[in-house]
């Protein structure tokens, strides 16, 4: 027999019930007991969605992040919230959000002002977990309330649990000593709180427990390869079974030290490393189970059973009822309910998968394995119909994009000039003064923006009175900017609800969901627009407001894009064809906007690649083929102009030493980057690189409503100038300005026109 499992739920509820409820709690419009109870049956609901699984999973439902659950089950709170007075939950928010000191709540006297945990990208998903953070005289303690509580509900609901919790190795990989001390040393005081959680959990009769350590696909040195040894030899006596854990990717040098630490079941990941399997079962000692990931747990689409049965059924009859299978990792990162989706394309809406019909898959290769395939004939054969239109579907290939991307030649991606020969073209053609001004792109989404949008949507607001509204706003972005003085002016993006949406909605091959939500961070969630289809581009999306706005004003009118790589790495991508083939799709229309933009006379035109970093794949092994993949795209978008025309590329990271090299040869004459808040030390990459061209250092920080000096401005592009040349220097905020109010806006962009006025005049 076949064990079919899975690894977690989205808890954010079909509706994002937890959302609004969370959001509603810290209002202080809901009480505590609501909340809790909202949780609850969130929490029996999902179990009810599981039913029919051999083994479900307890412990996933989180109120903010498993990550920092983990972080209050083992004891190690920061120290900043230690001692805390109040409410636990509070705590736990107050360690998620942070907290001002000016609270009028309760306990603000004693146990205030607190900063929030530092939040990063769990692996390479778009889910962010909350720091756990370590010094060398870190000491945990057991706190297993929240787990036993939910084991009891799941127990009381004749669930057959299954906890869920991180695993010790992967829990002090991801997390940051403070300072600097070496968190490896504390794995001899973490392991027995580990064993300690297991015992309890062995007392209350759970059988197996699912240990996640999807660090095991990255490069692990000796050290902590040498710590899984420690830490499962040390876990091994006690009365759990213990299922470890791995996804995200392959275990490539770490499949011998996964397939033999001593535990009695690995989870791995076939739809990244299939080809992985077979070596790993030759490696696999012959009690252990397998857990065989084959129902891509990242992406939307259907499976396709057939193959997947091809394949798994001789591994069935081999390992027998030690094969299991499951989702590839935690369903938390796929939307929960496809038959909520009213207004899908019915065509595509027939590919696709969520949570909810993932498990039904699941179910489906439990029963063909457990009982051959003709038990689920009629199923197998619809999965295959759909599966087949997918591929056969006019609207998925189209050969006019095929034969395009068939054609890119380097040519396409190389400028008539380089940068030297074209510099001063360029600035002979837009005669800016040295430390020229600009902004990032988008300035206040204003509620009215929003209503015009939301009416024009709903069908309330026909197309004159939207063009109208947004005209205006158009029009009020270029007067305040004149008066500003700025010297490049933007037309603000009040049309763009978000920057890949927009476009994605204009573009042929793209499909939106209406409640395809997924957990980004909290309470927070992204509706990752679907990518099913080669991509084309059916009239121009931006030009309209661009060259409105270019015709209220003398200055500058930067055109303003979103880059194919950003697009792609937000979207729900394709499966049937290599990411580097949907971008580069995505660089070819994207590059027609920009010559039409060109051609309408625009003469400088950025292209945001706020999201090309965090592609990077999670082994190093593999970033060069991604950085080639993705600068070259980023090159046929941009290089077709004439050497006249400026290009600008905007990247909102504070990292950029693994990437100079490659940020280089996209050779944008002007990166703009994030920069305040690291006093511009990392533009030290860039001197350290001799980088080229022309470069916009953030000058403040657009996260927080306070009103940079002029004098702190100076400061930095000074510090800025002992790094890059001031005639290559340009002077702009961090990011763009879309979340920040017009008053804010107006002091902070008056400071940073006055700053360049003053380096000027002492230049
Ligand atoms: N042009 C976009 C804006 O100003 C860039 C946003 C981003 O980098 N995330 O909002
Ligand atoms: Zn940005």
């Amino acid at each position: 027999m076949t064990t079919i499992h899975n690894l977690g739920f989205p808890r954010i509820g079909a509706r994002r019930e937890l959302k609004f409820a969370l959001e509603s709690y810290w209002k202080g419009a809901f009480s505590r007991d609501e909340l809790t109870a909202l949780g609850a049956q969130l929490r029996k609901q999902h179990w009810q969605n599981q039913a029919g699984l051999d083994l479900v999973p307890v412990g996933d439902f989180s109120f903010y992040d498993q990550v920092l659950d983990m972080s209050f089950l083992l004891g190690n709170l920061p120290e900043r919230v230690q001692g805390f007075h109040g409410d636990a939950l509070d705590n736990y928010f107050r360690v998620a959000r942070g907290r001002s000191a000016k609270g009028t709540e309760e306990h603000s006297a004693c146990c205030g002002g607190v900063a929030a945990g530092e939040m990063t990208k769990w692996f390479d998903t778009n889910y962010h977990y909350i720091v756990p953070e370590f010094t060398a005289p870190t000491q945990f303690k057991l706190d297993a309330s929240r787990l036993l509580a939910q084991l009891a509900e799941a127990k009381a609901q004749g669930v057959r649990p299954k906890p869920v919790i991180v695993g010790p190795v992967t829990y002090l990989a991801i997390g940051k000593a403070k300072d600097d001390s070496n968190k490896l040393a504390l794995l001899e005081r973490l392991l027995p709180v580990y064993a300690e959680l297991l015992e309890i959990l062995a007392k209350q009769g759970v059988e197996w427990v699912q240990i996640d350590e999807p660090i095991l696909v990255t490069e692990l040195d000796a050290d902590w390869q040498h710590a899984f040894n420690t830490a499962y030899h040390q876990l091994k006596a006690a009365r759990v079974k213990i299922l470890l854990a791995t996804y995200f990717g392959q275990l490539q040098e770490n499949a011998y030290l996964a397939a033999n630490l001593p535990v009695a079941g690995l989870h791995v990941d076939v739809i990244n490393d299939r080809d992985g399997v077979q070596p790993l079962i030759n490696l696999l000692p012959a009690h252990k189970v397998l857990s065989l990931g084959v129902i891509n747990g990242r992406n939307i689409w259907k499976t396709d059973l057939t193959a997947v049965l091809d394949w798994v059924e001789p591994l069935a009859q081999r390992l027998e009822a030690r094969l299991w299978i499951a989702p590839s990792c935690s369903l938390l990162h796929v939307p929960v309910d496809l038959n909520s989706e009213q207004k899908l394309d019915v065509e595509v809406k027939s590919w696709l998968a969520f949570a909810l019909q993932k498990l039904d898959e699941l179910k489906l290769l439990g029963r063909a394995l457990n009982e051959g395939r003709a038990a689920v004939e009629a199923e197998l054969a619809a999965n295959k119909a759909a599966l087949d239109a997918r591929r056969a579907s006019p609207r998925v290939h189209n050969p006019a994009v095929q034969a395009a991307v068939a054609r890119i030649s380097s040519d396409l991606g190389r400028r008539e000039s380089a940068y030297a020969k074209r510099a001063p073209k360029q600035s002979a053609l837009l005669n800016l003064p040295v430390y020229p001004t600009t902004t990032i792109g988008s300035f206040p989404q204003t509620a009215e923006i929003r209503h015009a949008r939301s009416e024009f949507k709903a069908g309330r607001l026909d197309h004159p009175g939207y063009q109208a509204a947004m005209r205006a706003e158009i029009e009020r972005s270029v007067r305040e900017q004149e008066k500003l003085g700025l010297d490049v002016l933007v037309h603000g993006e009040a049309e763009r609800n978000d920057m890949v949406e927009y476009f994605g909605e204009q573009l042929e091959g793209y499909a939106f969901s209406q409640f395809g939500w997924v957990q980004s961070y909290g309470s927070r969630c992204v509706k990752p627009p679907i990518l099913f289809g080669d991509i084309s581009r059916p009239k121009a999306m931006t030009l309209e407001w661009i060259t409105y706005a270019q015709s209220l004003t003398d200055k500058p009118m930067k055109g303003m894009l979103t880059g194919p790589v950003t697009i792609l790495n937000w979207s729900f991508v394709r499966d049937d064809q290599p990411r580097s083939v949907s971008c580069k799709q995505l660089a070819l229309a994207i590059r027609d906007e920009v010559l039409d933009l060109e051609k309408a006379g625009v003469r400088i035109i950025q292209i945001d690649e706020a999201a090309l970093r965090e592609g990077m794949p999670l082994l190093k092994a593999h970033w060069k083929e991604y950085l080639d993949w993705a600068v070259e795209c980023f090159r046929i978008t941009a290089n077709g102009v004439r050497d006249e025309t400026q290009i600008h590329t905007h990247m909102c990271y504070s990292e950029f030493n693994d990437i100079i090299a490659s940020i280089s040869e996209m050779d944008a004459d002007v990166i703009t980057i994030e920069t305040s808040r690291s006093d511009m030390e990392l533009l030290d990459a860039f001197k350290n690189f001799q980088y080229p061209n022309e470069i916009g250092p953030g000058v403040y920080d657009i996260h927080s409503p306070n009103i940079p000096t002029q004098e702190h401005i100076v400061q930095l592009m000074k510090k800025a100038a002992e790094r890059i040349p001031t005639d290559r220097l340009w002077v702009n905020p961090d990011c763009g300005l879309k979340t920040r109010q017009w008053p804010e806006v107006i002091a902070a962009l008056a400071n940073m026109v006055s700053a360049a006025k003053a380096l000027r005049a002492s230049a």
